[in-house]
């Protein structure tokens, strides 16, 4: 189904970024969770002024200029805090980022951001290991309408057959079993795990209105 599907799938906006990834060994996100994401942000983005982004693991920026180049009134903040992909992302970013990514480069446990800030969309996709660390870091800057989404939550295929696995990974699959379990089980938010992609999921808060069930 999903090589059939991909055929109707949109062509790759930036070929040589791809590449680059790919020759490089840069986990990018995979197109059909991007395509999805992006999707979402369409549709939000249409009916606001401004969208804002925060993502947190940029790499060399692959994900951050698909989501700008959705609709014009989005802009991205994306943290970055290794040294090689910092140059790659801010060369790519000059070229097609019309000012409206902007790139922290730091350690993402240690940016502080302006109390003022506030996102439309929260994307984590940096240490797997540290995924509740984030979240419970940058929640608080969600708008109330706004969705936190994360990549990765089936670590390649690692999760369903952990025993397989060298003890780093073990490790790696524990940490993100424990994120997932965290989210699931959250009181303030509603997540949907997605088996899309290298599995995404997409939490929202809960609302006041909910019904209860
Ligand atoms: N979002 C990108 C891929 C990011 S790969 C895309 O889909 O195109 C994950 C990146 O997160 C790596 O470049 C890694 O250096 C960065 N990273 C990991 N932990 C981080 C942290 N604590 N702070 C900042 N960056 C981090
Ligand atoms: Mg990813």
């Amino acid at each position: 189904m999903q090589n059939y599907l991909n055929n109707y799938n949109k062509l790759e906006k930036y070929p040589e970024i791809y590449q680059y990834a790919k020759e490089f060994n840069v986990p990018i996100i995979m197109k059909e969770s991007l395509e999805l994401i992006e999707m979402l942000i369409l549709k939000e983005a249409s009916n606001k002024k401004e969208y804002r982004i925060l993502e947190v693991g940029c790499a060399i920026g692959y994900s951050s200029l698909h989501f700008i180049s959705v609709c014009p009134n989005v802009f991205v903040d994306t943290i970055e805090r290794n040294e090689e992909m910092i140059k790659v992302a801010t060369s790519n970013f000059a070229r097609y980022g019309f000012g409206r990514i902007n790139l922290i480069k730091q350690d993402a446990l240690e940016v502080e951001l302006p109390v003022e800030a506030s996102y439309d969309l929260i994307f984590i996709d940096a240490a797997k290991a540290q995924n509740i660390k984030f979240f419970n870091k940058f929640s608080p800057f969600l708008k109330n309408d706004g969705m936190i989404i994360t990549d990765n939550l089936y670590f390649h295929g690692c999760m369903e057959n952990p025993e397989e696995q060298s003890k780093n990974v073990r490790n790696m699959v524990r940490k993100i079993d424990e994120y997932n379990k965290f989210l699931s089980n959250h009181n303030d938010y509603i997540t949907t795990f997605v088996p899309i992609g290298d599995g995404i999921s997409i939490s929202v808060r809960r609302g006041i209105n909910e019904v209860n069930s």
